[in-house]
């Protein structure tokens, strides 16, 4: 028995989707225009479809576990569970009025013309600002309907704002952010949860491994308390003689967010000929 996975068939979750697997050990290929493929090494099947079908797959159980944006799964509102975050495809939907348009708040809405691929998180925005509007459902190249007189305003996704601009918009209020997440069905067999549960274990790993960084130095042995003292490391950093008395060399692992900081305070404790070197998995 295998853990069926859905993710986009193309897109912008796909590569992503696909890249992160692949850094988990499971090789899937994607065959042009195939449904659906077997992992060679990993008992998962992905299914390939459109993202916005994936919630309905996943509440059905025809697949078990699904990779989709939260912009699409709050949209469809249907019942599974959020099981990761996953990094990527991040972007938020947001209210965009034309350029030479006074926004201020909600109420600015009132009365008007919205066009949306997300009519429901669209509505429910209104609704919570008791804002009557009406809205129009298109399903692509939403940023389009204010030039063509179709709408006065847009409800659409954005990640740079350039899209809009182009098209004489501008943002005015984010309703919600958005990133790709692991959603999976509410029944599953032990089995299928053993297989979701060693999945996952993986992709914690490979996704903490990217948010660090292995760093090696050298440095004289009178400042190694110091140094010492700024390298957490896993436990604590290896130190290694170097052939040359009196010098070490120092192994430490580092996070993304203290790197640039820390990489300064080494030097100036008197580390030197710092390598920085990418880590491709990290298990806890
Ligand atoms: P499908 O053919 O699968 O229905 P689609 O055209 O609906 O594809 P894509 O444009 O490939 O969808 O976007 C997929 C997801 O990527 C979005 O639902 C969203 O979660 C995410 N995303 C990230 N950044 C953006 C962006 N700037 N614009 C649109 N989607 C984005
Ligand atoms: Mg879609």
């Amino acid at each position: 028995m295998v853990l069926k996975l859905a993710i986009q068939k193309s897109g912008r979750l796909h590569e992503d989707s696909m890249k992160l697997l692949n850094d988990c050990g499971i090789g899937i290929k994607n065959g042009h225009n195939q449904l659906k493929s077997v992992a060679d090494n990993f008992p998962i099947e992905a299914y390939f479809l459109r993202d916005d079908d994936i919630p309905q797959y996943v509440e059905d159980g025809v697949a078990h576990i699904g990779i989709v944006g939260e912009n699409v799964l709050y949209e469809k509102n249907k019942s599974v569970d959020i099981v990761e975050k996953l990094g990527f495809g991040k972007c938020r939907l947001s209210i965009a009025v034309k350029k030479t348009d006074e926004y201020g708040d909600a109420r600015f809405l009132e009365g008007k013309k919205i066009a949306t691929s997300y009519p429901f998180l669209t509505q429910d925005f209104l609704n919570k600002n008791g804002v009557n509007a009406e809205i129009h459902e298109i399903s692509g190249s939403v940023e389009l309907a204010p030039g063509i007189g179709l709408a006065d305003v847009v409800c659409d996704l954005v990640s740079s704002g350039s899209t809009l601009f182009m098209n004489g918009l501008k943002e005015v209020e984010p309703i919600l952010q958005s990133e790709a997440v692991m959603v999976r069905t509410k029944e599953l067999t032990e089995e299928q949860q053993s297989v979701l549960n060693q999945l996952l274990f993986r992709i914690r790993s490979v996704r903490k491994a990217k948010r660090n960084k292995y760093v090696l130095m050298n440095a004289p042995n009178e400042s190694l308390p110091q140094i010492i003292k700024l390298l957490p490391g896993m436990r604590s950093p290896s130190v290694l003689p170097l052939a040359e008395t009196g010098w070490s060399s120092v192994h430490s692992v580092l996070s993304e967010d203290e790197f640039w900081d820390k990489i300064e305070q080494l030097k100036a404790a008197g580390a030197e000929g710092i390598l920085v070197v990418p880590i491709e998995k990290m298990i806890v």
